[in-house]
């Protein structure tokens, strides 16, 4: 049962973190950390399930702690919640609304210190839209990282109706996602990508024309190239050679190579909302690991599995 404005704890359950490391060595479980208000653009969820992504890990271990928030932190970006208490500026959302979103706008520049694998968080409303209905919390919370970040990168390369496109890492959280939107939101003529062996009649049911075994296959040798090249893996010397003359090539880790580009997601309530069409006919649809969910109580078995970098689709933890 979601709490109301009226019988809001003060203090909640979260994991944190008081140092940098591996997740196993400093994530501990705190039930005594205290419940973050608003400010008057954002809404208080009372989380239901967090999506666990690489970058929780990466950010944990203190890659980007330069333009970190201040320890301690609580880790996730991703969630799917019930708005318990609304700021007086918020226009789109009330009490009781069921909502998603990954609630740091910018990835790693001050990535907000109170995340989503707590009983409740704080998250400015633009970043949120409303759940889809036919999905459940834990299925939008798989969500909107992984599926803003393929969005995003198939607009930067000008991705449209009728190109072909080789995605990279077409396995994992973010290649799930971009072979279904280049082929239901955008049309793609031939969509081309790689996984190891187990994975290919994945790929296939996603919508992959070509599945490629990068095991005893090299995408670059192939006597067809492509439109757009989308590199989810940091293989981006590979990736360029790939590409037709005048193709768009985009990374979104590791080094970047010419004529390849790279950004870092900018997460944004509107893309989700742009893409409810596809979420709700079942269209695009969220793609979770068998053995992706998990309890509360085993946040770090979670960790431990994301970690090993061969999850298929999403790592989801459910909150309540
Ligand atoms: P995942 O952990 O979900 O990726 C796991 C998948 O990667 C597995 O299914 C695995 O398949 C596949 N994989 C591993 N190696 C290869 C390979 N050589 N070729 C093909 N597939 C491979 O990660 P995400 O998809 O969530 O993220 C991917 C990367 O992108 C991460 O480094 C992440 O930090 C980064 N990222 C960057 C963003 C940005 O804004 N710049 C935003 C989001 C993510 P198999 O088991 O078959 O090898």
């Amino acid at each position: 049962m979601a709490s109301s404005a009226a019988t809001l704890p003060s203090k909640m359950k979260a994991w944190t973190y008081p140092e940098y490391g591996k997740s196993s060595d400093v994530l501990k479980l705190q039930s005594d950390v205290v419940v973050p208000q608003p400010r008057d653009d954002q809404v208080l969820l009372q989380v239901v399930a967090a999506g666990i992504n690489p970058i929780d890990f990466k950010r944990m271990l203190g890659m980007f702690k330069n333009i970190d928030s201040p320890l301690p932190i609580i880790p996730g970006y991703d969630v799917a919640g019930v708005v318990v208490k609304v700021g007086s500026q918020v226009k789109k959302f009330k009490e009781g609304d069921q909502v998603y979103g990954d609630i740091n706008e910018k990835a790693v520049d001050h990535p907000t210190q109170f995340g989503t694998i707590a009983e409740f968080t704080v998250v400015a409303e633009k970043l949120l839209a409303l759940k889809p209905k036919n999905l459940s919390f834990v299925e939008a919370a798989s969500l909107p990282l992984v599926i803003e970040t393929a969005y995003e990168g198939l607009e930067r390369c000008h991705f449209s109706a009728g190109k072909s496109i080789l995605v990279l890492g077409g396995a994992g959280g973010v290649g799930t996602m971009i072979i279904q939107l280049a082929k239901q939101v955008y049309g793609a003529s031939k969509i081309a990508a790689t996984a190891s062996t187990a994975k290919l009649d994945l790929l296939k049911s996603l919508g992959a024309d070509l599945p490629i075994d990068y095991t005893n296959q090299n995408f670059e040798d192939l006597p067809e190239k492509f439109d757009v090249v989308y590199d989810a893996v940091g293989q981006c010397e590979r990736a360029v050679k790939a590409v037709k003359e005048g193709g768009d090539v985009v990374t979104i880790y590791g080094a970047v190579v010419p004529p390849a580009t790279t950004f870092m997601l900018t997460s944004n309530g509107a893309i989700l909302e742009k893409l409810e069409p596809f979420l709700e006919s079942g269209k695009v649809k969220p793609m979770i690991d068998p053995n992706g969910i998990f309890p509360f109580s085993e946040t770090p078995q979670a960790f431990a599995y994301l970690e090993t970098g061969r999850v298929t689709g999403k790592v989801v933890i459910s909150i309540i």
